[in-house]
């Protein structure tokens, strides 16, 4: 590990204004992913700044009848709030399935969306990867791809984001409120907050060095039926091979409302509006979700080694929405 300097701020402007004045520098609240990055080399800050003691620990609800999440509220205590348990269901069984219970007491809410690809290849410094090291090549390409990207990869990138919450929070549509050094917030949706590989893989989020997640707002909640499903190579402590955030509104015999998002098949969580609108004001049945798997994997590539989720995609979806509508999947 590089020798680094610490800093620890009292208020969350100070943050701000510490990472815009500080060589490359990162915020550490959990450091669950972080430490482990910075001790192998592949994360190499001058400067670390301990964001622990800002009062971003919070949970509020919104004027708008959502609820705000400071970025520091930790993945246990989101997960055990009443309101999320009850409202936002998908999200509390996302955040269940991710990781183990002593990591998430140290993982917060805004780190979580900010963990870094589990790729092999992006972990071991000996070995290619544009990630890591822009320009070296992609080991993963024609190498062991088990766990890599079906849909949203490139020729220079096909990592997955290892995320379970952040496919529950691309499912809500939710906001990140973000403050830069100048003092201005902005909010961002989660759409639009993840970036695609393209030739640029390690550039993953539209955030500038010195900006700083201050909280994540929910819209009011959706009615429906919240699920989430992951699928993995061992029941506790793995990542996921595909999973599928759904929340599905069934208004007598048809789907009023659908939404859903996928993890572990695309380097950001996966949404296709195109796929909810061809569900919404039908009847359900096994044809109708051979349809929406259709229009999900249209553009599915597999590498290799990871052919096989092409299919595994097609029969989890088919699994939630039968279990959505009442089948027993
Ligand atoms: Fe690196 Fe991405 Fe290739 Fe993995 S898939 S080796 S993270 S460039």
């Amino acid at each position: 590990m590089r020798e680094f300097s610490y800093r620890r701020p009292d208020t969350v402007a100070d943050a701000a204004n510490m990472a815009a004045a500080s060589g490359p520098a990162r915020f550490i609240a959990g450091g669950t992913n972080l430490l482990d990055l910075m001790k192998l080399d592949i994360e190499t800050p001058e400067t670390v700044i301990d964001i622990t003691r800002l009062p971003l620990d919070n949970i509020e609800e919104t004027d708008e009848g959502g609820l705000k999440i400071g970025a520091l509220v930790t993945n246990s205590d989101l997960a055990a709030d009443t309101r999320i348990r009850r409202q936002y269901a998908v999200l509390s069984r996302a955040l269940l399935a991710g990781a183990s219970g002593q990591l998430r007491n140290k993982a917060t809410t805004a780190g979580n969306l900010l963990q870094r690809t589990r790729c092999y290849y992006f972990y071991n410094p000996a070995l290619p990867c544009n990630k890591r090291e822009p320009g070296s090549g992609c080991g993963a390409l024609e190498g062991h791809n088990r766990i890599h990207a079906i849909l949203g990869g490139s020729e220079s990138c096909i990592a997955t984001h290892p995320s379970d919450m952040a496919v529950a929070m691309m499912a809500l549509a939710a906001d990140i409120e973000v403050l830069s050094s100048d003092g201005s917030s902005r909010h961002i949706p989660i759409a639009g907050f993840y970036r695609l590989p393209g030739d640029t893989p390690h550039i993953e989020t539209v955030l500038q060095p010195s900006d700083l997640i201050t909280s994540i707002r929910l819209p009011p909640p959706l009615e429906g039926r919240h699920l989430y499903r992951k699928v993995r190579d061992r029941a506790s402590y793995a990542f996921a091979l595909t999973s599928v955030a759904a929340i599905i509104h069934l208004d007598g015999e048809s789907i009023q409302n659908a939404r859903l998002a996928f993890g572990g098949l695309a380097p950001m969580p996966w949404r296709n509006s195109t796929v909810e609108q061809a569900l919404v004001g039908e009847r359900p049945s096994k044809r109708l979700w051979e349809k929406a798997a259709d229009i999900l994997l249209d553009q599915a590539v597999g590498h290799g080694e990871n052919d096989f989720k092409i299919l595994l995609a097609r029969r989890t979806l088919a699994g939630v929405l039968e279990e959505a509508c009442g089948g027993e999947n």
